[in-house]
């Protein structure tokens, strides 16, 4: 693990393994952190955010965010065969994202030395009032095994721009890729202390760090579950925090919509990232009059996937990470046909030999789903897509909002007037119109309702790493009444 910019043994002296999901096989030990590890992660980042890291100008921090952008670039193909091994995302995807990276780096470096505080035109005579923008402090960063580098990127770059330092927890079953960050962040020149990474479990490594006195924020993204605990246990200690967390989006089509592309909206919005993605359109909301012709569109091209070995730049379906969310998504495939659902493809483990021993889930399709099923409000967070008909866009809108999250949405329609009209009804963080799931460092992530709290990306985000300081200074140099408020 990274402390103090050296890569230490856990202090309980205990590894565990990480798996390969496609092989199903062990292929990595990660160190097993705890809280003495926290402990020392937390003074060395207080140390160097109260010394080395302080003392550098904004337009230094930014340059190195610059060059810790252009090493990412660097080194995209093995940072995305180290994470397609470990979380078995596909290759083809995980290029493009490494490749990506580095433009948050950039972006957030630029912003570094932008950051800028007001002069207040106050309303008392003889003073002088301005504002300044500081860093918070120590970040502690918790991070999910479904995008690991990516979800990591949203967080670090704003809060190292904004002159916090940073403990980053990654996923226990997904940790590998982060020491290869670690390694270039220390390459980039880096103070000791900035970035600190200890791996492991979420009670052994994740509560001692949301609880240290020493940690000024969480930024956390996960299960709502999850996210609703580590909100209570930041709340003790007055924390700030920031939530991404899950979601239960609906994409939805109307009669006038490019089917085509519609087509290709819904599967992608579900299937891609084998459904492991928090914007996963796993409500498909589709007109009653197209809904049939647009069922058997959609089950002709969901029915070519290619499903196989993540490391395959040909695969367009690969693993679930994990054997437990595998058993969890196999388990709501059992919910939904008890429920009554219509399983029209897939509904079991794949057992296409392209997919060896790995955890393969057969890209799946209910219709006749009910807007109060579990399979509809619940997130299976896998490949599994329940389709539900509406006549109207009072109804598609009321079924879409019906859910506890409100992360993401689509809609198709080649209507200028109801894009506009359902970009403004849908409770939803990020509405996508005639595309789905593009994400820019540009752009403001995050969720409505339970899908959480803050946004990340986007100029805005940088201010959920800042705190404003009103600074008064007298230059009448009369002292007033000191009995009364001035
Ligand atoms: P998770 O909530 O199980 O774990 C997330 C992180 O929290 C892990 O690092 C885990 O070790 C840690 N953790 C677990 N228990 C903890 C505790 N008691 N205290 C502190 N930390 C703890 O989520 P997951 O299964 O890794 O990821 C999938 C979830 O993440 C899905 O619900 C998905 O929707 C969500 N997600 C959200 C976004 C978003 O940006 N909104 C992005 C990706 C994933």
């Amino acid at each position: 693990m990274l402390i103090g910019g050296k890569w230490v043994d856990p202090a309980s002296a205990e590894w565990f393994e990480s798996m390969n999901p496609f092989t199903a096989k062990p292929w990595a030990l990660v160190p097993r952190g705890s809280k003495a590890d926290v402990d020392q992660a937390i003074a060395a980042a207080k140390c160097a955010f109260l010394g080395e890291w302080r003392k550098l100008t904004a337009t230094a921090r930014g340059a190195l965010l610059h060059k810790f952008g252009d090493l990412v670039a660097a080194e995209a193909q093995r940072l995305a065969e180290i994470e397609s091994t470990d979380n078995g995302k596909l290759i083809a995807e995980m290029r493009g994202q490494l490749n990506y990276i580095p433009q948050w780096f950039y972006y957030y470096g630029g912003l570094a030395d932008k950051i800028e505080g007001r002069v207040i035109p106050i309303d008392k005579p003889g003073v002088f009032n301005f504002t300044r923008e500081e860093p918070l402090g120590v970040v502690a960063a918790i991070t999910p095994w479904n995008s690991p580098l990516l979800l990591a990127t949203w967080k670090l770059a704003p809060a190292l721009a904004a002159g916090n330092t940073v403990v980053w927890k990654p996923s226990e079953f997904s940790s590998v890729s982060a020491f290869a960050f670690g390694e270039l962040f220390e390459k980039a020149g880096f103070p000791p202390g900035v970035v600190n990474i200890i791996t492991g479990f979420g009670n052994e490594v994740g509560e001692p760090l949301i609880t240290h006195q020493d940690v000024a924020k969480v930024a956390f993204t996960g299960g709502d579950k999850t996210g609703e605990h580590v909100y209570g246990l930041a709340a003790r200690g007055i924390k700030h925090v920031t939530l991404e967390l899950g979601g239960k989006s609906a994409n939805i089509v109307f009669d006038d919509a490019d089917l085509d592309q519609a087509v290709k909206g819904v599967v992608s919005g579900i299937f891609a990232a084998t459904g492991q993605t928090c914007i996963a359109g796993s409500r498909a909301l589709i007109h009653r009059s197209i809904h049939a012709e647009f069922v058997e569109r959609l089950l002709d091209l969901a029915k070519t996937a290619r499903m196989g070995n993540p490391l395959d730049a040909s695969t367009q379906v690969g693993p679930v990470t994990t054997r437990p969310q595998y058993e969890k998504i196999l388990d709501y495939i059992r919910i939904a046909k008890e429920e009554g659902a219509v399983c029209r493809l897939g509904g079991a483990p794949a057992q296409r030999e392209e997919c060896g021993s790995g955890w393969f889930v057969e890209p799946t399709i209910f219709t006749g789903v009910n807007p109060e099923m579990r399979i509809a409000n619940e997130e299976v967070f896998g490949p599994v897509l329940s389709v539900i008909p509406f006549d109207d866009e009072d109804e598609a809108v009321r079924i879409a909002n019906n859910t506890v999250y409100g992360l993401a949405a689509g809609v198709w329609t080649q209507s200028i007037r109801r894009a506009l009209l359902m970009s403004e009804r849908l409770e939803a963080g990020t509405v996508w119109v005639n595309t789905y799931r593009a994400v820019s460092y540009m752009s403001p992530f995050g969720g409505y309702k339970r899908s959480g709290i803050g946004r990340e990306s986007g100029i805005d985000a940088i201010r959920d790493y800042l705190q404003t300081k009103s600074v008064w200074i007298d230059i009448a140099g009369n002292a007033p009444n000191p009995f009364v408020m001035r």
